[in-house]
């Protein structure tokens, strides 16, 4: 009797790729089709994700200044005045963003994650500000609409965090991302702060760990931002593979700066500038320096860009098709079987890890 098969065609990162290898080289199973049984057979039905309602909101018209493409492995700054509108939107969703803000006058001044997150929670949203750090702490933007999930508890992914966890390298992360966006104006590695994440969906019912969950965003949506200061804003594509936040893919980010219409104009006038004429902003350090100018001359690095991806398919035989729909969470994907696959396989893998004898 032939055993009727089901093909689904998973795209992973070079990375995933490179994990699953180790796992396998190291003994975790004899070939490919005995770890995805493991891996289906040896998974628990998780929580099934329920997408809600996505707040009625739709991105504001208004005289495009300028567009960019984020594409993985990629960050990008760019210069927002005082009174304009930068917005990061979706392409296919499930994508996360880390978010930096300078003052474009003095680069001393940036975004602080602990105030804000003090001031409005661990979620900032439509109406919330985005506050500056000691001695300034004043709003640098204010968020007109936000159709996603923002997050100020988790730290960006980095080098470094990647070596420690999982043994890599070299692999894809917010921290270097920002570090190489920045660049072209002249800021140093050391100078990336703490992020303000955007389309980061987590939970926070136990304070002692708040958990990231599975990434919500949809093609549709988007956060938009009203700069109060002369702002750089630099924005990069979550370089996380191994973990839900982006959903175990990378997608590309779109950033639109904007004019603002009459009615964010005068929202600005109400917040720029009012009470922040205090002595201490009067500065000793050389003001000429702090200023931040893009460098006619950068030209982007990013470690690990282009992300490679590659495409593997795997033919499930029935009982392997029905673990798969038990356990894989069909509330994010829907019909996807291939991306539910590839987060089973993923995690599954993460979690048993063999390292080399
Ligand atoms: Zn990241």
């Amino acid at each position: 009797m032939t055993q009727e098969l089901t093909d689904l065609a998973v795209t992973f990162t070079s990375q995933q790729l490179g994990l699953i290898d180790r796992h396998l080289r190291a003994g975790g199973a004899s070939d490919r089709a005995e770890w995805v049984r493991q891996a289906l057979f040896g998974s628990t039905p998780g929580v099934r994700t329920t997408r809600g309602e996505r707040p009625a909101s739709s991105p504001r018209a208004g005289r495009v200044l300028r567009e960019v493409t984020i594409e993985p492995g990629t960050g990008k700054a760019v210069e927002v005045r005082a009174g304009q509108v930068v917005r990061v939107s979706q392409t296919t969703g499930g994508q996360c963003a880390d978010f930096n803000v300078f003052n474009l006058n003095d680069r001393n001044e940036k975004l602080h994650v602990g105030r804000t997150r003090s001031l409005h929670g661990t979620g900032p949203t439509t109406g919330d500000f985005v506050w500056s750090n000691a001695p300034w702490e004043r709003p640098l933007l204010v968020i007109l609409a936000d159709t996603g999930r923002t997050d100020t508890e988790f730290p960006s992914c980095s080098a470094q965090l990647y070596w420690r966890l999982y043994g890599e390298r070299s692999h894809t992360n917010c921290q270097q991302m920002q570090t190489e966006a920045q660049r072209e104006y002249g800021l140093a590695p050391h100078e990336v702060h703490e992020s303000l994440n955007l389309f980061m969906y987590c939970a926070y019912d136990d304070p002692d760990a708040p958990q990231v969950r599975p990434n919500l965003a949809t093609a549709d949506d988007f956060i938009e931002f009203l700069a109060l200061e002369d702002v750089l804003a630099v924005f990069n594509v979550c370089g996380d593979d191994f973990d839900r936040t982006n959903n175990f893919t990378f997608t590309p980010l779109v950033v639109t700066v904007l004019e603002a219409d009459a009615d964010d104009l005068r929202l600005a006038g109400q917040f720029a500038r009012a009470d922040h004429d205090f002595e201490l902003l009067e500065s000793p350090y050389p003001r000429a320096f702090a200023r931040l100018v893009p460098d006619p001359d950068y030209v982007p690095a990013f470690p690990h860009a282009p992300v490679r991806m590659e495409t593997v398919t795997f033919a499930l035989d029935a009982s392997e098709l029905d673990q798969l729909i038990r356990v894989a969470d069909l509330g994010l994907y829907g019909d996807d079987l291939a991306a539910a696959l590839r987060d089973v396989l993923v995690t599954w893998t993460i979690h048993h890890p063999r390292l080399p004898a």
